[in-house]
């Protein structure tokens, strides 16, 4: 078997890749090791900042993005009792769009296949070799068969605990990491959104968050410890503590509805630089991973997979090698730019264990300063939006 382009995973990152490339003519397959069921149904991410949106449509998957995507031209931050504005349109012109990641992974998926696409579904024991030399290879096990799959470049595509990362020799790579001392316990439920945009609650009694997937699906969050056991937090408890944190007459105007899923994220900062060794490119969650207080995961692996398929479309026209070189750099700027961004918004808005009275002043000074300064709410609105892209 042989492609130009071998991707492994079949994630945002990898599925957007793929079809990128496809639109300049360069061939690819996929590896996956899940299921389409389970690919296409994976709850996690749903906020696109406005460059992702025109990335997509760009991309010529997002008919159904435009037609079912909300657009939000504002958050709500919620703290002291009182809910505050941040109006993006006013600050910078842009706006964001509310559209699951399982949505948009079945639009790219269907994309991808209706064109004669390649994607080798449970795909077991995908290993990565000779990255370092003009061919590398990717091995791999489909219904009990061995297979080979040579390409020119390799799409490392396969999320955090991937295999791509792994492969590449320890004394390569520097890693930079924060675990935070919480996590979020998220319930997707099947009632209104409490509110038109999404609000981010600062409470004594920790962060909640109050977003959705559709006028009639929400998607909320609070702040819980790490290790909490999910079986210790029937549906009941879960609206309590969301009404709890909301407060105010929102707080009675929260409708409980049935949960459709129920999980807790861990929050984590990480980066691995460099981000390409050799003809393997590392691209999204491969890379790095964000706490998603900022919403910045799955937009920074469609801005990775933008710089890449740029790179290795100027390499098959014309055989010049510059921008590949250039593609880890270029993506890093952008990753710890959002890196600091979800930080900072973790910071401001979580209750930390180890705080002081001299932190808690401090938080509700910074919330007061970003809500009550043009200056500063403006700085939050243009990362939230996204950053320029180039
Ligand atoms: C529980 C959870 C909740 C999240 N919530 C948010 C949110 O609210 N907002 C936000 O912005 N971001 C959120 N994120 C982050 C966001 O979903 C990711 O940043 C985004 O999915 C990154 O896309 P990706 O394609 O790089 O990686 P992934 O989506 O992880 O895709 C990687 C793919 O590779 C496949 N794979 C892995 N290993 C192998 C292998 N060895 N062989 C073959 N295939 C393999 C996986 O099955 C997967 O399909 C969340 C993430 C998680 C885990």
């Amino acid at each position: 078997m042989r492609t130009q382009v071998g991707i492994v995973g079949a994630g945002p990152a990898g599925l957007l890749l793929s079809q990128l490339l496809h639109l300049r003519g360069i061939e690819t397959v996929i590896l996956e090791r899940r299921s389409r069921e389970y690919v296409e149904g994976r709850i996690r991410a749903g906020v696109l900042e406005q460059g992702t949106v025109d990335l997509l449509n760009k991309a010529q998957v997002g008919e159904r993005m435009r037609r079912v995507g909300l657009v939000h031209e504002g958050i709500e931050l919620s703290f002291g009792g009182r809910r505050h504005r941040i109006d993006f349109r006013a600050l910078t012109g842009k706006a964001v769009t509310v559209y699951g990641q399982t949505e948009l992974t079945k639009d790219l998926i269907g994309a991808r296949l209706a064109a004669g696409g390649k994607i080798v579904f449970e795909a077991e024991d995908v290993s990565v070799h000779d990255f370092d030399r003009d061919r590398p290879k990717l091995r791999f096990r489909k219904g009990g068969r061995a297979h080979v799959l040579s390409c020119d470049f390799i799409g490392g595509c396969d999320g955090f605990h991937g295999v791509c990362r792994a492969s590449v020799p320890r004394d390569a790579l520097t890693t930079y990491e924060r675990t935070y001392p919480f996590a979020w316990l998220g319930i997707l439920a099947e009632t209104p959104p409490v509110s038109d945009e999404l609000i981010y609650c600062q409470h004594e009694r920790g962060f909640a968050l109050f977003s959705m997937r559709s006028p009639s699906l929400s998607r909320l969050y609070i702040q819980c410890a790490p290790d909490e056991n999910l079986d210790e937090w029937p549906d009941a408890r879960i609206w309590d503590e969301l009404r709890a944190r909301l407060g105010g007459d929102a707080a009675e105007a929260l409708q409980s509805g049935p949960s459709l899923e129920k999980s807790i994220a861990p929050m984590r900062s990480f980066v691995a630089e460099p981000m390409r060794f050799g003809r393997l490119f590392l691209a999204g969650d491969a890379a790095h991973i964000v706490p998603p207080t900022g919403a910045k995961g799955l937009n920074l692996a469609a801005a990775d997979v933008r710089v890449l398929a740029r790179a290795l479309t100027e390499f098959y026209a014309s055989g010049r090698t510059g921008l590949i070189e250039a593609y880890s750099d270029a993506c890093l700027r952008r990753v710890w730019k959002a890196q600091r961004f979800s930080w900072w918004m973790t910071s401001m808005l979580h209750r930390f264990p180890e705080r002081q009275p001299f932190d808690d002043r401090l938080q509700l000074a910074e919330l007061d300063y970003v809500t009550g300064s043009i200056a500063a709410s403006t700085a939050l609105a243009e990362n939230y939006v996204g950053l320029p892209l180039d």
